[in-house]
């Protein structure tokens, strides 16, 4: 009887040591609460039952109220709604739900559609837009930049996108982009300068070329397209593009004037390369391979006494004067920010050095697009950007007027024309007071 009277005390002692601890345990981890039912389903559970209600009397009708069933509980206490997101996570637990498919981008739902299927053919069909190429390229690869996945699931069924709708939000970030019609005597460019656009925007919302041309009445998209995946493609191709000739001055004391002894001959070469495009706009180029096909002729000149070489002889910066590069009209003067000036005109137009110098940049740089740098001394340097072909290269010597390129719209450009820029002493200033 002893034995049993101290065993029965000693195990009673640890059993209210246990219940104190899931006592505490309990009230530190779960707590009373209310918990919310729509339609017979329990959904969420918040603080208080006035939570529930104020949420409640904040719902359009009593007909939905109807759904809403509202009964105490003992919750985890991370499972209890904050009180100021009940009504919101009210209202989604209202809502219809479907079974769908959600697109997430990095891991964020972007895009909801019927099945996992569709979702799976519009990334296809992207991916098939991108993968267009132009007759002398070859697509190397072409993916997403950004993690893609599609993911089947419960959905609310008023989020679901249509066909059209899922296109447009995956290509333009909008499914009511601002629409424009064409008038009589509209270009891209003059859209684009009128909406304070680029044409390289319009083109990718559009999905049309350049050189597209629009038909009265067109619908174009204006809405710069901030689409939700950013599709990069990787292209070789390879081209063949004329070698300038260089022009050589001997001086012969015994000439009167200046004779041209040989006339110059442009070459050619086959150049290979590989360009990245990001949603369509080429971003950085490479040239792997260069191969002279014809050798261009130099142009020799015979230099008498008597002649001054005018675009030599400017020697500090007041009286440089350069020739104007292009012909055209000025879109954008210098200055408030606009380190150049604008010459609008045709694409494809010849661009000539604006004096005689030497190359020391020719390729792609950014924004410029096509660009061309020539040093003529005496601290001046003439820039020419957006050009749709070099015809120089690098370290190359050019005569005044020598064409050097050729207009266009390449990089950040709102439509075919030559940025022209003017350094002197290593600071922009306004070309019109250097050009003659
Ligand atoms: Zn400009």
């Amino acid at each position: 009887m002893e034995k049993f009277t101290k065993c029965w005390r000693y195990g009673g002692s640890a059993t209210l040591a246990l219940m104190i601890i899931i006592v505490v345990w309990c009230f530190g981890v779960r707590t009373p609460a209310y918990s919310i039912s729509v339609d017979g389903n329990k959904t969420l559970v918040v603080a208080s039952k006035a939570d529930a209600n104020q949420a409640i009397a904040q719902l359009p009708d009593s007909e939905i109220a109807a759904r809403i069933g509202i009964n105490r509980t003992f919750a985890d206490r991370r499972d209890v709604i904050a009180g100021d997101q009940v009504l919101a996570q009210l209202n989604l637990a209202l809502q219809p739900k479907v079974n769908g498919a959600s697109l997430l981008v990095n891991g964020q739902a972007v895009l909801y559609m019927e099945s996992k299927e569709l979702a799976q053919q519009l990334l296809d069909k992207l991916l098939q837009e991108h993968s267009k190429v132009a007759d002398d390229e070859n697509l190397v690869s072409v993916g997403f930049a950004e993690d893609v996945q599609v993911v089947e699931g419960i959905v609310v069924a008023a989020w679901i996108s249509s066909w059209d709708n899922a296109w447009s939000m995956i290509n333009l970030g909008t499914v009511t982009p601002q629409v424009y019609t064409v008038k009589e005597g509209d270009s891209l460019w003059s859209i684009a300068r009128a909406h304070d656009m680029y044409v390289t925007d319009i083109v990718a919302s559009n999905g049309i070329q350049e050189d597209s041309i629009l038909a009265l009445g067109q619908s174009i998209i204006l809405s710069k397209p901030t689409p939700l995946v950013t599709v990069v493609a990787q292209v070789e191709g390879n081209e063949t593009v004329p070698i300038p000739y260089q022009t050589i001055t001997e001086n012969d004391n015994s000439v009167n004037g200046i004779k041209v002894k040989t006339e110059g001959k442009n070459g050619e070469k086959f150049i290979a390369y590989t360009a990245t495009l990001r949603n369509g706009v080429v971003e950085s180029k490479n040239i792997i391979e260069e191969k002279v096909i014809k050798v261009a002729v130099d142009k020799v000149v015979v230099k008498g006494r008597s002649v001054q070489v005018a675009s030599r002889s400017g020697g500090g910066t007041s009286t440089g004067k350069l020739h104007w590069p292009v012909s055209g009209s000025i879109s954008q003067s210098f200055g408030r920010g606009h380190t150049g000036m604008d010459i609008a005109g045709a694409s494809g137009s010849a661009i000539g050095a604006a004096d005689g110098g030497t190359v020391t940049f020719a390729g792609w740089q950014g924004g410029y697009g096509n660009f061309i740098i020539i040093n003529h001394g005496n601290g001046i340097v003439t820039r020419y950007a957006h050009c749709s072909k070099l015809l120089v290269q690098k370290g190359q010597k050019v005569s005044q007027g020598q064409t050097i390129g050729l207009r266009g719209s390449t990089g950040r450009s709102t439509g075919p024309h030559l940025h022209f820029e003017v350094m002197v002493g290593g600071a922009f200033r306004n070309p019109i007071n250097y050009l003659r």
